[in-house]
């Protein structure tokens, strides 16, 4: 299979981490006999320098011709955010970019290694099999695009807030996810607060509706509240949690810190075209770029998501999620990742790539 990838690396330990990422997608053309055209372009502090301009045409152009976005990270040191080049470099950038493709589904991927399980905030007897947790986040509706006021009501401060859903905007996430549940363990539990807000009540209705249509998957109904509890009482019930824009928000940060690094998780952002961009779920790390030391698994797994679920190469992903795998178990490790006990061996970057590949 041919095709076209839009790299857009950015700033900080994005281009290190890319370049990795590229060189383990170049391994799998090379074993798949595909080939993976890159593309780059600039984006963030990087494309300022270029163009004054943290998002310029350019990069919207190379995207639209792209098959796929895969993206690294933007953004400056935090005491240096008042510089022009640095100030709102994220939302100028990648909000900017969800803007432009209309980008209404959110997935981010949570693994948790067995061997690593000491870097997890959980107690280990929670964590013996690992965890594999994707959510889905809905990115267009909620109280995110609604009214917001602060004021003054009969003599007292008062707030107010508004949100909305539609049935479409549930529809569609709803069925993505349902789509994706059949290439993991065919469950999905969708998460609401629909004993009391009406945006739920609809979610919960619609994602009925969808479930029905899909038999095949099973799906269940958990409360919020009770979501958050049972994360963290018993995380290997979970598979795929399905959720709306603020839960989403929530839930989604509560998964990522159970792995123990930002330096692992992955996330896709879906619009309706079928475009989709690919991304590490945390920051730019400023503290840590040009050194050789920042953990490129999140980058590497965020390509094997765009193969799963762009390219519909589920056994490539599944090559590399497993060549990820291997190297952990045989004790590699960058040095946020290193738990300080039994025989690890603490590499750099590049050369934990190399663990990889060379178990590809
Ligand atoms: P951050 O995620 O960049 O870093 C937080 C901590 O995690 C740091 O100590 C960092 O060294 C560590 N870390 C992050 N990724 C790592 C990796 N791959 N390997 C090892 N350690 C890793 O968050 P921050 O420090 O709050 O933000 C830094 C910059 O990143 C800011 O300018 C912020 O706006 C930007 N940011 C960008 C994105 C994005 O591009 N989508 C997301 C979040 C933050």
């Amino acid at each position: 299979m041919n095709k076209k990838i839009a790299i857009l690396a950015g700033d900080g330990i994005g281009p290190e981490v890319m370049a990795q990422a590229i060189r383990v997608l170049d391994a799998v053309a090379a074993k798949f006999e595909h080939k993976f055209d890159y593309v780059e372009a600039l984006v963030g502090g990087a494309a300022y320098d270029h163009y004054q301009n943290h998002l310029p045409q350019e990069t919207i152009d190379v995207c639209k011709g792209a098959d796929a976005v895969l993206f690294g990270s933007v953004g400056g040191p935090v005491e240096l955010q008042h510089e022009a080049k640095w100030a709102n470099c994220e939302a100028k950038s990648i909000l900017a970019l969800r803007k432009a493709f209309n980008f209404n589904i959110n997935l981010r991927k949570m693994t948790l290694y067995p061997e690593i399980a000491a870097l997890s905030p959980l107690r280990p007897d929670l964590l013996k099999d690992g965890l594999d947790i994707v959510v889905f986040r809905e990115l267009v509706g909620d109280v995110y695009f609604g009214e917001h006021t602060l004021d003054e009501k009969n003599g007292e401060r008062h707030a107010f807030d508004s949100g909305e859903y539609t049935e479409s905007q549930i529809r569609s996430i709803a069925e993505y996810a349902f789509n994706v549940a059949r290439t993991r363990k065919n469950r999905i539990i969708s998460v609401d607060k629909a004993n009391v807000m009406a945006m739920s009540k609809l979610w919960r209705q619609v994602v009925g509706e969808v479930a029905k249509q899909n038999p095949d998957v099973a799906c269940s109904d958990m409360l919020v509240d009770n979501c958050a509890m049972q994360l963290v009482k018993n995380p290997a019930q979970f598979d795929i949690i399905l959720t709306s824009n603020l839960f989403g928000d929530i839930i989604s940060d509560e998964v990522s810190v159970l792995s123990g690094s930002v330096g692992m998780m992955p996330s896709a952002s879906f619009s309706p075209s079928g475009l989709a961009l690919y991304e590490p779920a945390g920051g730019s790390a400023p503290d840590i770029a040009n050194k050789n030391i920042a953990n490129p698994i999140a980058q590497i797994l965020s390509a094997s998501l765009m193969l799963a679920y762009s390219f519909n190469m589920l056994t490539e992903a599944n090559a590399i999620d497993e060549a990820i795998k291997a190297t952990i178990v045989a004790g590699f490790r960058t040095g946020d990742i290193a738990t300080k006990l039994g025989n690890e061996t603490v590499v750099g970057t590049k050369e934990f790539t190399d663990q990889v590949i060379a178990r590809l």
